[in-house]
């Protein structure tokens, strides 16, 4: 195979490691051509294009439902280190991409692969002299010092959690451990927390897969921002893989994944708890409307909220006022009273969602469609639910 031909293998492979965009929201089209072109969310909300393929597909493990498992009838395929570093830099040259996403099947054992991928930084660093962004999957059983010699040259690393806990785990990836995961995440959090990484660390869960609940995976989100920092926790939704042991198991509905970055936006934004945010009795996030409505229903008693007096915390709860536009509004109410929609609407809040929660200089509105939901990528990466 030429390099072109591994790049189809390796990039489309790679496409189960998710970079924080909801399928529901992409407009991206991956093309089998194009299929290592990945769309990401950057640190300032931007949508950046990533070139993202594995190292290798050649896998000791035996995931369930994983494409590269080892029983899977599929052409193996791996790229040298300069292959790869060469292969990023003529994409990168021709603006096709701009930045890159490295991560890699575990061949032979975990150090070893992870030799592989830091040996392509090298040389992307050194003799490239690239300077621009690099994310580097740390694998599973990394040993500590070449988690630190990948992380001396990437902009982010990463450690996938995959399950909310060992009992789900198992169910995807029997022979990984949810606690020696978690030890991962812990060292790589200690090493962000010293000597910060520019775009810090991240973690992601398959979603969908083993009947794992939502607030379970909220649960653990919330520990995991509060114990080891992430600069975000991915949901990536389960899609089921032919000769694979889950390939009749149901695909993840793209809606739930996109819930759950909004629960997630929730509590790590916004100030709320797991405990309070709207799980049904068994533990499902709602599917017909955001998490901030839903909660904000069951809580008639909290509004309508006075928009010309509310606190920047009582606020952004309201829901269509996100934290840009409670900033704006504070701001502006400075120079006087908010007293129309309109006006509002021109600070960034989604009236159509707030105005029957909110009060505009002692006027109460009604009608409205606060159900209607506006699936915009705008509104995703500003997070303003
Ligand atoms: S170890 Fe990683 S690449 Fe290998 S089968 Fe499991 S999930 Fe797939």
């Amino acid at each position: 195979m030429n390099s072109k031909d591994k790049l189809r293998v390796l990039g489309k492979v790679a496409e189960f490691d998710v970079c924080g965009y909801p399928q529901v929201l992409s407009t991206h089209k991956r093309s089998e051509r194009f299929s290592f072109i990945y769309q990401a969310v950057g640190k300032d909300g931007k949508c950046v294009r990533l070139f993202k393929v594995l190292k290798t597909n050649q896998c000791e493990g035996n995931c369930y439902y994983c494409a590269n498992r080892k029983d899977r009838n599929s052409p193996r395929v791996s790229f040298t280190p300069d292959e790869l570093a060469d292969l990023f830099m003529k994409y990168y040259t021709d603006g096709l991409v701009e930045g890159c996403f490295l991560s890699s099947a575990i061949y032979e054992n975990p150090d070893k692969s992870q030799e592989g991928l830091i040996d392509t930084l090298r040389i992307l660093r050194k003799k490239h002299k690239y300077r621009g962004y690099i994310h580097t999957k740390i694998l599973p059983e990394t040993s500590k010092d070449l988690i630190y010699e990948s992380a001396k040259y990437s902009d982010r690393i990463s450690v996938n959690l995959e399950a909310p806990g060992q009992d789900w785990l198992s169910k995807l990836s029997p022979d990984k451990n949810f606690a020696r995961l978690i030890s991962s995440l812990r060292e790589i959090s200690n090493l962000n927390a010293r000597n910060p990484l520019k775009s810090g660390i991240t973690t992601q869960l398959v979603v969908g897969g083993t009947q794992e609940s939502d607030r379970s995976i909220i649960n653990l989100a919330a520990k995991l921002y509060s114990e080891f920092k992430p600069w975000r926790v991915y949901y990536s939704g389960f899609i089921p893989i032919k000769d694979t042991p889950m390939e009749t198991n149901y695909p993840c509905e793209p809606l739930r994944e996109f819930r759950l970055y909004q629960a997630d936006s929730l509590i790590r934004k916004y100030g709320f708890s797991p405990d309070e945010l709207p799980f049904d009795a068994n533990g499902a996030l709602p599917t017909d409307m955001d998490p901030k409505l839903a909660w904000a229903k069951l809580h008639p008693e909290l509004f309508p909220v006075e928009v010309n007096g509310a606190a920047f915390q009582k606020l952004i709860k309201v829901p269509g006022i996100g934290k840009i536009s409670a900033e704006r509004i504070i701001s502006a109410r400075k120079e006087g009273k908010i007293k129309t929609l309109e006006a509002l609407k021109r600070f960034g809040t989604v009236v159509t969602r707030a105005r029957n929660f909110i009060i505009l200089d002692g006027r109460q509105f009604t009608g409205g469609d606060s159900n209607k939901e506006i699936l915009q990528k705008q509104l995703f990466l500003w997070e303003e639910i």
